[in-house]
C-alpha cells in the first residue's frame, strides 16, 4: 500500500517520502475527528486518521461538565428551546440553519453515545442525569433554568473519548498515531491530501485522498493562560491560512469564568449548575446585580465580564484583589463526591483548597475559540468564491469540531454545546463523505511539487539559526494576546496589539532551533506549532481591531453596544506568508444565515440580550 519516493525540496537535501492513498484522511482524533473517522469507515471508505497525540490524549478528554441535548429527563425541554438559547447565546451571530440541525440531531447523538458505552450518570429511574448549565433555559429563554446537560460526573469528555476510540477500532480505519500533519496538498483550489511527519522515526508521509477532514481542535495556546492543553495550537487553522483560505470570526475568544487562579485549570460550569456561586471581597453574590434572572448561570461572556468589572472596581479577593471566590462549601459533600469528584481533586492540587470547607480562587481564563475554519452544516469548508459567492465549497476539504466555525456558536458558545457540536457535525461529515465519494475509485496523480510547501517549511525551521528561541517568541505572543485581546478591549489597546503581534510575527525570521534531528525533535515540533499559532494570533487581533461593536465575547469599550445594522456579519480573514514573511491580514465578510433549515421553526429575530 505504502510506496517510497525521494523528493528534493528547493535547494535543501532530499527527504524520503512514503506515499499512501486513501479515500478519506482525517487529521485529529478528538471527539470530532473520531466521529468523522467512524462515519467514513462505516460507509466503506478507505479511511486514515492522523493524530499528533495518542487519540485518548486529545483535549476532548479534559471536558468536564457535559453535553447538551433536549432529552427532558430532569425538567421539561424541547429542541426549539435549545435552539432559542443557542441563538441568543451566540448574540445572533450563529447561523440558524446549522443551529437547527445541531439541536434537532442532539438527542439522537447522545443516545448513540449511550449505546456506544458512555457511562453517563443516572437518575433514580435509570434515565441519563442532566444538570443545569449557563444560558440554557426553559420556555424560549423565559426560564426557569432547564436541566439539559448530560453528564458522566465531571469527566464527560473522558468517558466520551474513550468510548469513541474503542468504537472506532471496530471499523477498518488506519490510525497514524504521533504523526504531525504539516501542510495540506492543494491543487487548483482543491485539497488533494496532506503531508505529515512521523515524530518517532522522522519519516515523511504523503497522504493522497479524495477528501481531507481537519479536526485539529482550538488554538487557545495563543494566550498565556488557557484551560486548553498545550497541544491546542490550531494546526488546522494554520494549514488553512497557508493554503490561501480564510478563517472566520476569529475575534471571538471565549473566557471561561472559572479557571483556577494562577494555574488556569478549569472548574466546570457544572459547579455553578450544581448550586455553586461567586462572591467578591465584600462577600456579595454580585451576579444578582448583573443578571437578575439567571444570576451565576448567565452565559459565559456575561459572567466573565461581570467578574472583570468587580476586579477592576476594587472588589476582587486576595492580597492583590485580582480574583474572585467560587463557593461550593454549602453543598452536601456527598453530592460533591458523586457529581464533581474531579474538580474537588483539582481544587486540592492546584489551589490547595478543600472545596467542602473553603471557597476556590478563580478568574476568567481563555477556554474556547468560537472562530475557525468556515464550513456549512455538512462539514464542507466554504470560502468566498471568485464570483463573490460566500458559500463556495472548497473541493476535498472538510473541518469539524473546535477547529471549524459552522457557525453554531456565533459570538459566544454556551457551555456543553461543544461536545454536542463534535458528535453531530462529525457524524454529518461522515454522511457527506459517504454521499460524495465512491469507495475504491481511482485517484489522479498528484502535482510534482505536492510536498514543496510542507518540506520547505520543515527544512527552514529545522535549520533556523537565528537568535531568538521558540519559547521566547511564543511567550511574547502569549503575553501580548493576553493584554490586547482580553475580556475587555479598547480601540487603542487593539491597535497597539496589531502592531505588537506584527512585530512578534516578523521576529519569527530570527528564530533559533537548536536540535536538527528529525526524531522526537520537540524543539522543531513546537516551532511548527508556534508558526500555526502566530498566524492565528495575527488574524485574531486584526479581526478584533476591525469590529466596532460589542457582541458576545467581543467587548469593545469604545463601542459598547451591539450594532446589528452594520455588524451582524461574519468576519473572514486571510493571511499571507509564513516564517516571518508577509504577515498582513486581509478582511472581508460573509452574511449570517438569517434563515432556518426547515419550516418547523421560525427564524429567531434579534433582540437585546439580557439574562
Ligand atoms: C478543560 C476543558 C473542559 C471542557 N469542558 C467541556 C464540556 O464540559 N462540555 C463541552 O461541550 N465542551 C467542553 N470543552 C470544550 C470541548 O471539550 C472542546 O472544544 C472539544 O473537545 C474539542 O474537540 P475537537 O475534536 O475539536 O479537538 P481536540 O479534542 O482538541 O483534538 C484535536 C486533535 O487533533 C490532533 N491534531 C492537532 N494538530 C495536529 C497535527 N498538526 N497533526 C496531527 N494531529 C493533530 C490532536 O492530536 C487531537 O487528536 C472543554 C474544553 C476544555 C479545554
Amino acid at each position: 500500500m505504502a510506496t517510497q519516493n525521494t523528493q528534493t525540496s528547493g535547494t535543501q537535501p532530499a527527504y524520503k517520502i512514503i506515499d499512501h492513498t486513501y479515500d478519506v484522511v482525517v487529521v485529529g482524533a478528538g471527539g470530532s475527528g473520531l466521529r468523522a473517522t467512524m462515519g467514513a469507515a462505516e460507509a466503506g471508505l478507505r479511511t486514515a486518521c492522523i493524530t499528533k497525540v495518542f487519540p485518548t490524549r486529545s483535549h476532548t478528554v479534559a471536558a468536564q461538565g457535559g453535553i447538551a441535548a433536549s432529552l427532558g429527563n430532569n425538567t421539561p425541554d424541547h429542541w426549539q428551546w435549545h435552539m432559542y438559547d443557542t441563538v441568543k447565546g451566540s448574540d445572533w451571530l450563529g447561523d440558524q440553519d446549522a443551529i437547527e440541525y445541531m439541536v434537532r440531531e442532539a438527542p439522537q447523538a447522545v443516545y448513540e453515545l449511550e449505546h456506544a458505552g458512555v457511562p453517563f450518570s443516572r437518575n433514580d429511574d435509570g434515565t441519563i442525569y442532566q444538570r443545569p448549565f449557563g444560558g440554557h433555559m426553559q420556555n424560549m429563554g423565559e426560564g426557569p433554568p432547564v436541566q439539559r446537560t448530560c453528564a458522566a460526573a465531571d469527566r464527560t469528555g473522558h468517558a466520551m473519548l474513550h468510548a469513541l476510540y474503542q468504537q472506532s477500532l471496530k471499523y477498518d480505519a488506519d490510525f497514524f498515531i504521533e504523526y504531525f500533519a504539516i501542510d495540506l496538498i492543494m491543487q487548483d483550489g482543491a485539497c488533494r491530501g496532506v503531508i505529515a511527519l512521523c515524530m518517532d522515526d522522522g519519516s515523511i508521509h504523503r497522504f493522497r485522498a479524495k477528501s481531507v477532514v481537519l479536526a485539529t481542535g482550538g488554538y487557545g495556546r495563543c494566550y498565556y493562560t488557557a484551560t486548553s492543553a498545550h497541544t491546542c495550537t490550531g494546526d488546522g487553522g494554520g494549514m488553512v491560512l497557508r493554503a490561501g483560505l480564510p478563517l472566520q470570526d476569529m475575534e471571538f475568544v471565549q473566557f471561561h469564568p472559572t479557571g483556577i487562579y494562577g494555574a488556569g485549570v478549569l472548574i466546570t460550569e457544572g459547579a455553578r449548575g450544581e448550586g455553586g456561586y461567586l462572591t467578591n471581597s465584600e462577600g456579595e453574590r454580585f451576579m444578582e446585580r448583573y443578571a437578575p434572572s439567571a444570576k451565576d448561570l448567565a452565559s459565559r461572556d456575561v459572567v466573565s465580564r461581570s467578574m472583570a468589572l468587580e476586579i477592576r472596581e476594587g472588589r476582587g479577593v486576595g492580597p492583590n484583589k485580582d480574583h474572585i471566590y467560587l463557593h461550593l462549601d454549602h453543598i452536601d459533600p456527598k453530592i460533591l463526591a458523586e457529581r464533581l469528584p474531579g474538580i474537588t481533586e483539582s481544587g486540592k492540587i492546584f489551589a490547595g483548597v478543600d472545596l467542602t470547607r473553603q471557597p476556590l480562587p478563580v478568574v476568567p481564563t481563555v477556554h474556547y475559540n468560537m472562530g475557525g475554519i468556515p464550513t456549512n452544516y455538512h462539514g464542507e469548508v466554504v470560502t468566498i468564491g471568485p464570483d463573490g459567492n460566500p458559500e463556495t465549497v472548497v473541493p476535498g476539504l472538510f473541518a469539524v469540531g473546535e477547529a471549524a466555525c459552522v457557525s453554531v456558536h456565533g459570538a459566544n458558545r454556551l457551555g456543553s454545546n461543544s461536545l454536542i457540536d463534535l458528535v453531530v457535525f462529525g457524524r454529518a461529515t461522515g454522511h457527506r463523505l459517504r454521499d460524495t465519494i465512491k469507495p475504491g475509485t481511482s485517484h489522479e496523480e498528484l502535482p510534482k511539487d505536492s510536498a514543496e510547501l510542507a518540506l520547505s517549511r520543515l527544512d527552514h525551521f529545522r535549520h533556523a539559526k537565528g537568535s531568538q528561541p521558540t519559547a521566547a517568541i511564543r511567550k511574547a505572543m502569549q503575553q501580548s494576546m493576553s493584554k490586547h485581546a482580553a475580556v475587555f478591549r479598547t480601540e487603542e489597546l487593539m491597535k497597539e496589539g496589531v502592531e505588537q503581534i506584527g512585530g512578534i510575527y516578523r521576529s519569527m525570521e530570527d528564530i533559533s532551533v537548536t536540535d536538527r534531528s528529525l526524531i522526537w525533535n520537540s524543539d522543531l515540533i513546537e516551532t511548527l506549532e508556534l508558526d500555526n499559532l502566530i498566524s492565528q494570533a495575527s488574524v485574531t487581533i486584526a479581526s478584533a481591531a476591525n469590529r466596532q461593536e460589542s457582541r458576545g465575547a467581543h467587548a469593545n469599550e469604545d463601542f459598547p453596544e451591539r450594532d446589528d445594522a452594520n455588524w451582524m456579519k461574519h468576519t473572514v480573514a486571510w493571511f499571507d506568508g509564513w516564517g516571518g514573511k508577509g504577515g498582513t491580514t486581509r478582511l472581508d465578510y460573509r452574511p449570517v444565515h438569517e434563515y432556518t433549515l426547515t419550516d418547523d421553526v421560525q427564524y429567531i429575530k434579534p433582540k437585546k440580550r439580557v439574562y
